[in-house]
C-alpha cells in the first residue's frame, strides 16, 4: 500500500491552521498591522474586525460578545480564571480541582499550595469517572472555586460539568471549566452550561499558537491576571493579537460549520482505528473504557512495550501520535491522567494517544492498521518477557 506523507494522529496537541484561517489574517499581517487602540482611523479601523471575531467566538459557544476575554491561550486562560477567584474573594483560600488536569491547571494550583493555599485533588475511578457526591463534599465554605476540565486531553472521557456547575451554582462556589479539547469536537453551549468561567485555546482549532479565550459569565467579577492597557476592556492588558484574534474567529466559523462532521466522520474513522488495534494486537486495551468521551480521541495500552519504542518506530513509518500529553512528553514520568486511573506505571508507559482530525482520511487509518501489529510485534520480540 502507497504510505501517505504523514499520518497526524495528534490533534490533541495541536492541529494545522486551516488555509481558510491563513487568508483570514493575511491582511492584518500586511497591510492593517496598526494599535487597535490609536486614535487615528489606521488603527481605529481595527474595531470592526476584532468585534466580528469576538462575535464569532462567541457564536461557537453561544455566549454574549461582552462574556469574551481574548488571551494568549488555554494556560493563560486556565491561570487567569483560578486567579481571579481567589483575587475577588481574598477570604476564600481553597480549591477543588481533579487529579487528571492539564498541567495548566495541575502546576498552577501546585504553585498556589506553596503560597499557603489549600488544594483539593479530586481522584478518579479506573474508568476515569469522577464521583459526583466526592465533588459535592469536598466543596467546603472557603473555596473559592471549583476548576474540572470537561474533556480529558490523554483519553477524551468527558466529565459532568453541567451537572457539577448546577451542584457549584448551589454552594456558592464559582465554577471553572478547562473546555480545550471540547471545541470543535462537540457543542458548547456556555447559557445551558452556566459555568462562571471556561478556557479554549485557538491551536486545537485549526488557527494558530498563542491566541485563546477567557469566557467569563455576565454579573461574575473580574480581577485581571495580565495587568497593562484598558484592553477587552481592562479585563487583559497588552495590545491585540489583531491578527490571530481574526484567525481565531475564522475558526470558530469553520468549527461550528464542520462540527457535524467532527462528530460523525472522524467518530467512525476513530473507531475503526481503534477496533482494528483492539482486534489485530493481542494484549492491547483501551485506557478509560467508559463513555461519553470525544469522538476524536483513542488512548490504548499495549502490554509489553514502551510508548517510546512505539513512537520512534511510528515516527520513522511517517505516523505522528503521542504518549501523555506533549507537555510530559520527554520526561520519564508516566502520564498522571493514567496513573490518577490507577494503571501500574507499566501500563501507563506502554500507552498511546490517537487523536484525529477532520483532514484525516480512511487510507491514513488503513495505513496505520497495517503498521501497528508489525511495530509491536517487533517491539515485543525484543523485550525479554
Ligand atoms: C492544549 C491544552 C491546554 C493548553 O492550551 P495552550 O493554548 O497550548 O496554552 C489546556 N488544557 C487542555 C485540556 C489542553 O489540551
Amino acid at each position: 500500500m502507497n504510505s501517505p506523507a504523514r499520518c497526524y494522529f495528534d490533534h490533541n496537541a495541536t492541529t494545522a491552521v486551516a488555509p481558510e484561517v491563513v487568508e483570514a489574517m493575511l491582511p492584518f499581517l500586511r497591510e492593517y498591522w496598526g494599535n487597535p487602540s490609536s486614535s487615528y482611523t489606521f488603527g481605529r479601523q481595527l474595531a470592526g474586525p476584532l468585534g466580528e471575531a469576538r462575535a464569532r467566538v462567541a457564536a461557537l459557544i453561544n455566549a454574549d460578545p461582552r462574556e469574551i476575554i481574548f488571551t494568549s491561550g488555554g494556560t493563560e486562560s486556565n491561570n487567569a480564571a483560578i486567579h481571579s477567584a481567589l483575587a475577588t474573594q481574598p477570604g476564600k483560600r481553597h480549591i477543588v480541582t481533579t487529579a487528571v488536569e492539564h498541567s495548566a491547571t495541575i502546576k498552577f494550583v501546585q504553585l498556589l499550595q506553596k503560597q499557603g493555599y489549600a488544594v483539593t485533588f479530586l481522584p478518579v475511578s479506573p474508568d476515569g469517572a469522577l464521583d459526583l457526591d466526592q465533588v459535592e463534599q469536598a466543596l467546603r465554605p472557603d473555596t473559592a472555586i471549583a476548576s474540572v476540565m470537561w474533556a480529558n486531553n490523554e483519553t477524551g472521557l468527558l466529565f459532568p460539568v453541567q451537572e457539577i456547575a448546577a451542584r457549584c451554582r448551589r454552594r456558592g462556589v464559582l465554577f471553572h471549566t478547562d473546555a480545550v479539547q471540547v471545541a470543535g469536537k462537540l457543542p458548547i453551549d456556555a447559557q445551558a452550561l452556566e459555568a462562571d468561567f471556561l478556557s479554549l485555546s485557538a491551536h486545537k482549532l485549526h488557527a494558530p499558537k498563542g491566541i485563546g479565550l477567557l469566557y467569563l459569565k455576565r454579573g461574575v467579577k473580574y480581577q485581571p491576571y495580565i495587568v497593562g492597557g484598558g484592553q477587552e476592556r481592562g479585563r487583559r492588558g497588552g495590545t491585540e493579537n489583531v491578527a490571530n484574534i481574526v484567525a481565531f474567529g475564522r475558526a470558530a466559523e469553520l468549527a461550528r460549520a464542520n462540527l457535524a462532521q467532527a462528530e460523525t466522520r472522524v467518530r467512525a474513522l476513530r473507531d475503526r482505528l481503534e477496533a482494528g488495534l483492539l482486534r489485530q494486537i493481542p494484549e492491547t486495551v483501551r485506557n478509560g473504557a467508559r463513555e461519553p468521551r470525544l469522538p476524536n480521541t483513542s488512548n490504548l495500552a499495549f502490554a509489553g512495550v514502551e510508548a517510546e519504542g512505539i513512537l520512534l518506530l511510528l515516527d520513522q513509518a511517517g505516523i505522528c501520535a503521542s504518549s501523555g500529553s506533549a507537555c510530559t512528553t520527554g520526561s520519564l514520568e508516566p502520564s498522571h491522567v493514567l496513573t490518577a486511573m490507577g494503571c501500574s506505571a507499566a501500563r501507563a508507559r506502554g500507552s498511546i494517544r490517537f487523536s484525529l482530525g477532520i483532514a484525516n482520511t480512511a487510507a491514513e487509518v488503513d495505513y496505520a492498521l497495517e503498521r501497528l501489529p508489525g511495530i509491536i510485534a517487533r517491539l515485543r520480540a525484543l523485550t525479554p518477557a
